[in-house]
């Protein structure tokens, strides 16, 4: 679940989307890339395994212009990071997609538009959506109709973000299970996952709802309540100010920073599953790749913490054995890490730490995996680029931001709900 930037505007783009992708940075990416509609009525797109920063070096020696484009950073579900996974995908020269989250459906849609003649060159889910935007674009000749025909099939949670050259002056996204937001300028419009990503273009937002879809043009913004019914009241989706007092580094109306990050806990904990649950179901992939095979062999559960993830790992505890009937231990990790191990057959290994270098944790981690017979390891964290999360083979990450309060209120809650 990571990134989306979108911009349709009477300026040059890339550098709109490029600062965005750097604002999203803090939610952790394998991999970055852009695609621009050029003045001349080309499609052109620039991808990059690693870092934002190898996407700018990229655009520093081949830039994209235009006025319109769509931007992504990539945490892959579908397909090892690599930059033919990398986002935006295509289907031709014409249309291009971005795309958080998982598409559910993605193997029966894929077989069916192989038997169509479609090439994928990707192994992600989102090649999907291109093909079958592509698809319905050549029966309807319109965007809007071809992206309320696709999104009508597919299951799963996601946004999207979508342009095509025959519309050179139109932005397309879709929101369903995933977060996204329009960013409103004068005389441009942009879209993305997280209102911080366009800070720096404005601070005027319309908050999309479940299944809303959202045509725009730098003039004009149509949104379309469960993709169908275009919203005529501005009272239905009203433009807000985004006040740049709400953010992490103030106190706010609290006393203190603790008062405020224990009142923060249930919108976290919203915000951690978003894009992770389609319906009443946990969207397994979203912990990573290999997520469906190793947790089906899962026997048991063993968590290792400190401090107040420690005590946040005794109530998963009791979660994990209530909800999902396996044992599970909790350590605290600097007893673990010093002393001989049985590992049972079967046994997750999960950690769970705000920064992802605790160094107690990180060690019982390491130790885990010199002991050799885990399972797997699973990290829970606030921060993707850590340690624990690089170091483990799966992870989940919390939306906690970042935490002044000396004492933890956050980063385990998705434990609780484990
Ligand atoms: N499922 C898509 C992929 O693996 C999107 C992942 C994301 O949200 O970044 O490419």
């Amino acid at each position: 679940m990571c990134g989306i930037v979108g911009a349709v505007a009477s300026r040059n783009v890339q550098n709109i989307l490029l600062e965005g992708l750097h604002r999203l940075e803090y939610r952790g990416y394998d991999s970055a890339g852009m695609a621009v509609l050029s003045e001349e009525g080309r499609l052109n797109r620039v991808r990059a395994l690693g870092k934002v920063g190898a996407l700018e070096a990229r655009l520093g020696d081949s830039p994209l212009k235009g006025r319109v484009g769509i931007a992504h950073t990539r945490w892959a579900t579908h397909g090892a990071p690599t930059e033919a996974n990398a986002h935006p995908h295509q289907s031709g020269d014409s249309l291009a997609v971005v795309h958080n989250g998982i598409i559910e459906n993605y193997e029966t849609l894929k077989r069916e538009l192989q038997g169509q003649g479609y090439v994928f060159t990707s192994e992600t889910d989102t090649e999907v959506v291109a093909h079958l935007l592509a698809r319905e674009y050549t029966l309807s000749q319109d965007l809007l109709t071809a992206v309320q025909k696709s999104v009508a099939l597919l299951d799963g949670a996601f946004a999207l973000g979508v342009i095509h050259r025959a519309q050179p002056d139109v932005l397309i996204g879709a929101r369903q299970g995933s977060p996204l937001v329009i960013g409103v300028g004068i005389d441009e419009h942009f879209l993305a996952s997280d209102q911080l990503a366009l800070l720096q273009v404005t601070d005027r937002f319309i908050y999309l709802k479940e299944g809303d879809l959202v045509r725009m043009t730098a003039e004009q913004v149509e949104i379309f309540e469960q993709g169908e019914r275009l919203i005529t009241s501005t009272n239905e989706r009203p433009i807000q100010i985004f006040e740049h007092a709400q953010d992490a580094a103030s106190k706010g109306d609290y006393r203190h920073f603790m008062l405020k990050e224990i009142h923060e806990q249930s919108r976290v904990l919203a915000a951690t599953l978003e894009g992770r649950l389609n319906g009443d179901r946990v969207l397994v992939r979203s912990f990573g790749s290999e997520a469906e095979t190793l947790f089906s062999q899962v026997k048991q559960v063993q968590i290792v913490a400190c401090g107040t993830s420690y005590h946040a790992g005794m109530v998963a505890r009791y979660w994990i054995e209530r909800l999902a009937g396996i044992p599970a231990a909790v350590e605290v990790a600097s007893e673990f890490r010093y002393r001989p191990v049985v590992v049972a057959d079967g046994t997750l290994f999960v950690t769970l730490s705000q920064s992802g270098e605790t160094a107690d944790t990180l060690s019982a981690l390491r130790y885990a995996q010199s002991l050799g017979g885990f399972l797997g390891s699973l990290a829970i964290c606030n921060v993707p680029g850590s340690s624990l999360v690089r170091e483990s083979d799966l992870s989940l990450m919390t939306m906690a931001g970042p935490e002044i309060g000396v004492a933890s209120t956050k980063p385990s809650l998705p434990s609780w709900s484990a």
